[in-house]
């Protein structure tokens, strides 16, 4: 094994998740950094990994650093875990990573589990663009201001929310897109209570309001990105669109439904001037 950091992902909930590669590394480092040595200690247990282990997050002070650099100077190997998932996501890991590029030492990737990705795949929501937006602010007004500069995102948009803040957090992107906008809620992955459910923003919102056990475990919040211009209306939204206008001048109803599908206001407007030349 080359000297070195090794960022090892472990499983977000099935230990069965865990690569071959990721149980020999670890096995074989000289000292494993973890997030939380005590929560670790039940994977290591499960695979019999004795490996020497130490605390490290981002606050950890200079003694941790000087520990990992001192068995690093003398050729050893280090293997970075956080609890769970792959290190640095939304976990620990940043600031190690850096310092120890920056003392000339090799930096390498044992790839595996991340909840993000795992979500994204099974989600049913366009895959080739995302953006990884982790963890929302949790002060409702820096929220709803992130949220907003969001809003016109085209591609498909990856939240990690805690589950008391889950409802909250449903709402306020049903307040932020409107309600049509397509969404998915991703919980427990991996694990007995694993539920993927793909709806729009207002249905997500009902359906984990009404039961509570939704408002358990990890969970992953995914957004269809905003349509981009050209996009083709839905039958219904077409419909809501047509009787909107037959109460409301062309404009208000477009900026309406704009403001609840994600849709572009000139794009609905445009098609209910096209309606009346014909
Ligand atoms: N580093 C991890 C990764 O690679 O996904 C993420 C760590 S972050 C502190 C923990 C958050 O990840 C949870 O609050 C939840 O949003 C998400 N998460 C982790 N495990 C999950 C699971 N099994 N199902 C759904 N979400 C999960």
């Amino acid at each position: 094994m080359d000297s070195g950091l090794y960022v090892v992902a472990t499983p977000i909930g099935n230990f069965g998740d865990m690569s071959q590669r990721a149980v020999e590394v670890l096995r074989s480092a000289d000292l494993i950094a973890a997030e939380d040595t005590r929560h670790s200690q039940r994977l290591l247990q499960h695979y019999s990994i004795d490996t020497p282990c130490m605390a490290y997050h981002d606050h950890s002070d200079e003694r941790a650093l000087a520990r990992i650099s001192r068995c690093l100077a003398d050729g050893g190997s280090v293997a970075l875990v956080s609890d769970a998932g792959t290190p640095l996501i939304s976990d620990p890991g940043y600031r190690l990573v850096r310092q120890v590029q920056e003392l000339g030492h090799l930096v390498r990737p044992v790839p595996g589990a991340c909840a993000a990705v795992a979500a994204l795949s099974a989600s049913g929501l366009p895959t080739d663009r995302f953006l990884f937006e982790g963890f929302l602010p949790a002060r409702a007004g820096s929220r709803a201001n992130r949220l907003a500069e969001l809003a016109g995102e085209t591609v498909t948009l990856i939240f990690y929310e805690a589950p008391h803040r889950v409802r909250e957090c449903l709402e306020d992107l049903v307040t932020a897109f409107g309600g049509e906008r397509e969404a998915v809620l991703a919980r427990e992955i991996t694990k007995t209570f694993e539920t993927i459910r793909r709806g729009s923003l207002l249905e997500l919102a009902q359906f984990v309001a009404a039961d509570s056990n939704q408002q358990k475990g990890e969970i992953v919040l995914l957004v269809a990105g905003r349509a981009k211009s050209g996009q083709q209306l839905s039958p219904a939204m077409a419909t809501l669109l047509q009787r909107l206008a037959e109460e409301l001048p062309a404009k208000r109803a477009a900026a309406l439904v704009a403001e609840h599908t994600g849709l572009r206001k000139k794009q609905l407007y445009d098609y209910l001037l096209a309606l009346k030349q014909q």
